[in-house]
């Protein structure tokens, strides 16, 4: 039997390209998108090629009832799950901090924090009485870094993920989940053009220690690894991929 994994924000980016490498590995997937369907439906489709029965969902994760809805139907279609990468999320327009609105602050912690914290919970619920289940919540070296003059807003939102993180795993390593946060560093996606910053990690790259933006490929294979069995004893903490940043 293929384990089930379900991926939040799929259709871009480091979604998409965990899910491609999650179906390679063997994994049947639950694929979110917000806006794009599009990008969703090449995603399932690589996936499908590659062995993986698929099921595409649009759920805002900062709408509490869209995730209602898509775990009802992940239970319906798989009746399990194995694991959850937590992975959708959004960036602001460049501001300093006395410029940000409080709408910008609302919506940027509902998507980024309270949706990741509330897909969590449901993968929980759904893990605990199976008495196994991997998590990986995608988080950011802006967590550490403070992106001061860029998005403190965005980085602050990090930093909750990597507590909730540390939090959730000791609530359940007992209960046979581990809980990881993994903190990309500069990534060639589509992202920082939708902060209004296009070519920002390729122009940023440079100043790494290892001199590159790193891809969401390089990503998806250290999501791939902490879920599994090779890091059976690996819980709790955050895993830097970052080019050294
Ligand atoms: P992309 O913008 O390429 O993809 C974002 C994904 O999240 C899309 O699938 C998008 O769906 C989805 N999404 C956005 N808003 C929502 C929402 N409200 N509800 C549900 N899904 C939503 O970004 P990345 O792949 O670069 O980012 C993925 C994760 O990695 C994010 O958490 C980001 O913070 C983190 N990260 C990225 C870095 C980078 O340099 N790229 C660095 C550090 C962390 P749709 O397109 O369908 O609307």
């Amino acid at each position: 039997m293929r384990p089930v994994c379900l991926i939040t924000g799929a259709s871009a980016g480091i979604g998409a390209a965990c899910a491609r490498l999650a179906a390679r590995r063997g994994y049947d997937l639950a694929l979110t998108y917000n806006t794009d369907p599009k990008g969703a439906q090449a995603v399932a489709q690589d996936a499908q090629e590659a062995g993986a029965k698929t099921l595409i969902l649009q759920a805002d994760v900062a709408d509490p009832a869209a995730i209602d809805a898509l775990y009802a139907r992940i239970d319906t279609t798989f009746g399990r799950l194995d694991a959850l990468i937590n992975n959708a999320g959004i960036v602001g327009q460049t501001a300093r901090v006395t410029d940000l609105t409080h709408d910008r602050l609302r919506q940027i912690f509902d998507v980024n924090v309270i949706g990741a914290i509330l897909v969590a919970q449901g993968a929980v619920n759904r893990m605990e009485p199976q008495g196994t289940g991997v998590i990986i919540n995608i988080s950011s070296v802006a967590a550490r870094l403070g992106s001061a003059n860029q998005y403190v807003d965005y980085a602050a939102t990090k930093g909750a993920i990597d507590t909730f993180t540390k939090g959730l795993s000791d609530e359940v390593a007992p209960k046979g989940i581990r809980v990881m946060a993994l903190a990309p560093g500069l990534i060639e996606t589509d992202i920082h053009e939708k902060g209004g910053e296009p070519g920002r990690a390729a122009r940023l790259g440079g100043s790494t220690p290892m001199g590159r933006a790193g891809t969401a490929d390089e990503i998806a294979h250290a999501v791939l690894w902490l879920m599994s069995d090779e890091a059976s004893y690996v819980t709790g903490s955050t895993l830097n991929v970052s080019g050294g940043r």
